[in-house]
């Protein structure tokens, strides 16, 4: 069996920018938000079920889903949103699972916002949480997505706590220094994957 590592953490912690230095590595990385997107794009059965259920107005002149519309339905509506991920997470799962046999890195990072909240988490040998203080979430978010204070705290507020993810945490990677200093921290936890993976041949 080979070392599967999870990274998780809040919008805007800096999974991504986590994810890109261990990519740097030759490590694949699994992104549970681009296989997210793969689940739902056109010819997927997934996509039908999703017309049928919310109306056809909700796929785009070039059979594309509309995401920004599903998004704002299913985030009015708790009921519409336990409906959504009924359909998608065990898709996602699946293909997610898929790519993760396909990797041929050392070892395999699996990248996901939901790790935790999801069934994603029973696919991993370790956790490592992103973590910030809330403050420069916010502000780096915020930075990135051009997006409004209160729109980027809306989505805080649904995610779990910065308390309890952190309760999950194996690994804890503190992400309010430099871009320089999250690759000396990820170099030096590549090393320690790098070993735990020769010990699990
Ligand atoms: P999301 O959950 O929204 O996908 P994320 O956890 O993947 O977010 P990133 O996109 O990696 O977060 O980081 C958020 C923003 O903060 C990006 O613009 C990124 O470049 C920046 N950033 C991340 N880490 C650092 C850092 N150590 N120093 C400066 N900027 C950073």
């Amino acid at each position: 069996m080979a070392l599967i590592v999870g990274v998780t953490g809040g919008i805007g912690s800096g999974k991504t920018a986590v994810t890109r230095c261990f990519e740097q590595r030759g490590i694949t990385v699994v992104d549970a938000d681009l296989v997210s997107r793969i689940v739902v794009e056109p010819g997927r059965p997934a996509l039908t079920a999703i017309a049928a259920h919310f109306g056809a107005d909700i796929i785009q002149a070039d059979g594309t889903l509309d995401r920004a519309v599903l998004r704002a339905r299913v985030f009015a509506d708790a009921t519409e949103r336990k409906w959504l991920e009924h359909l998608t997470h065990p898709l996602i799962a699946q293909e997610i699972l898929d790519q993760i046999s396909a990797s041929r890195s050392p070892y395999t990072i699996l990248s996901s916002p939901l790790l935790l909240e999801t069934t994603q988490k029973t696919l991993v040998d370790c956790v490592v949480v992103v973590d910030v203080p809330e403050t420069l979430q916010l502000r780096r978010t915020v930075q990135r997505d051009n997006n409004d204070e209160a729109q980027v705290r809306r989505i805080m507020a649904v995610q779990m706590e910065r308390h309890d993810r952190l309760a999950h945490a194996d690994i804890v990677i503190e992400n309010s220094g430099s871009l320089a200093d999250l690759d000396k921290t990820v170099e030096t936890l590549h090393k320690d994957f790098l070993l735990r993976s020769n010990t699990l041949r």
